[in-house]
């Protein structure tokens, strides 16, 4: 079996799998790290070291670390904290490339009164600095937030944000960066970055689901979204998933070895591509022109739909998607390679292949032959409509 979807979810990696064995079997406690007897300060204790571990590997501080449930959570959270009162701040700035956690909340708040102002996207699948500097130029003292991405989940296209947030702090307007996609798949140092908000699931890489982090720039001056008995220093209500947060620690102790490999990755998966497009020279490799994730091919056969493609690799035990998980089950092009400009021939076409640093590199060589396969056999009797 090929595992090839990263982006959507990490397999629990080996080393939270051998912790959580230990953890589970033989060293407790479990108990409310938020009871004040010495069996809760204990958890408190484990938890709080996560805590740091987690800090540390993205360049935090421990106290700019908030544990929830994930990268929903977290946009919600800065949303609902930045976007208060429309009569003050009404202006929001984003992009057609945001996850649909972003382009919601977006929505949501359009409705109370909020302007949404879209960047364009291009074809290369990144945004243009100056358009953003124009728009920050006119209306920066309305701007209630700008909230730009890291690392496209689709393409896996990388954004220029530590640029978005020199921008954002030469206008005073706050950045929420959705680094879901980027952490753990590309060196990110937080305290470097000059992003005021970011982000990450444990589950994209390789921690239990539903555990998650925000990074918040100025812990001083931000508002829950959960209220409760005061965890979180205040700032995320709800007994904390402690063994979930430990999880989180463990995988990015991990990930940081694997860092390592992503050399050798980015250089096999262009090997790969290589191959396909040499194969097949109607084949189109979104973003390719672009800095992109080591991890990620989003590739497309125009004219044969992607989730025959898709159909074709699972036979063969290989696990891609069409495109992102959550937009799965529409047919049709997704909204991020719209606003790229893809036509609906390539953009029905996609499946996206998404591997790790952990991952054996050999694995390249059978998506390669199953693809290929896919391609010969699909391209001729499979044109979309
Ligand atoms: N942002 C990006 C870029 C993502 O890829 C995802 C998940 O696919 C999310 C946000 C939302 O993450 P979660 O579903 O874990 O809350």
């Amino acid at each position: 079996m090929i595992y090839a979807d990263f982006n959507g979810s990490a397999p629990l990696c080996h080393d939270v799998v051998e912790y959580l064995k230990t953890r589970l079997e033989q060293n407790g406690p479990y108990s409310n790290p938020n009871a004040i007897h010495y069996l809760g300060s204990k958890t408190l204790r484990g938890m709080e070291k996560a805590r740091k571990v987690c800090a540390e590997s993205v360049g935090a501080q421990p106290n700019q670390l908030i544990f929830n449930s994930g990268a929903s959570e977290s946009i919600t959270t800065v949303f609902n904290y930045l976007c208060q009162n429309p009569n003050e701040k009404n202006i929001i700035i984003t992009s057609p490339l945001e996850h649909s956690a972003t382009v919601e909340a977006c929505k949501h708040y359009a409705k109370k009164g909020f302007q949404i102002l879209s960047l364009k996207s291009d074809a290369r699948g990144t945004i243009d600095l100056s358009e953003l500097e124009g728009l920050l130029q006119e209306s920066g003292a309305k701007v209630a937030l700008v909230t730009v991405m890291a690392a496209n989940n689709e393409t896996g296209v990388i954004l220029p944000f530590k640029e978005v947030a020199t921008l954002c702090q030469k206008y005073h307007v706050p950045y929420l960066c959705d680094t879901t996609q980027l952490i753990g798949k590309h060196p990110f140092n937080f305290s470097e970055s000059g992003i005021d908000y970011a982000m990450t699931s444990g589950h994209k890489f390789g921690a239990l689901m539903g555990t998650g982090l925000l990074l918040v720039k100025q812990p001083t001056k931000m508002a829950p979204l959960i209220f409760g008995g005061g965890q979180e220093r205040g700032m995320r209500g709800g007994t904390q998933n402690y063994i979930g947060n430990e999880t989180m620690a463990v995988a990015f102790q991990s990930c940081l070895v694997k860092m390592e490999k992503l050399g050798t990755l980015r250089a096999k998966r262009e090997e790969f591509e290589n191959k396909i497009k040499q194969e097949f020279p109607k084949v189109v490799i979104i973003g390719e022109s672009t800095p992109r994730l080591a991890n990620t091919t989003l590739i497309s056969y125009p004219g044969v739909h992607g989730q025959a493609v898709q159909i074709e690799l699972e036979s063969h035990n290989i696990f891609v998607t069409t495109s992102s998980a959550c937009s799965d089950n529409e047919p049709a092009t997704s909204k991020v390679l719209k606003g790229m400009g893809v036509s609906d021939e390539i953009g029905r076409g996609v499946v996206r292949i998404s591997l790790s640093p952990c991952s054996n590199l050999d694995n390249y060589d059978k998506i390669y032959k199953a693809l290929s396969e896919a391609y010969r056999k699909l391209a001729k009797v499979a044109p979309i409509a």
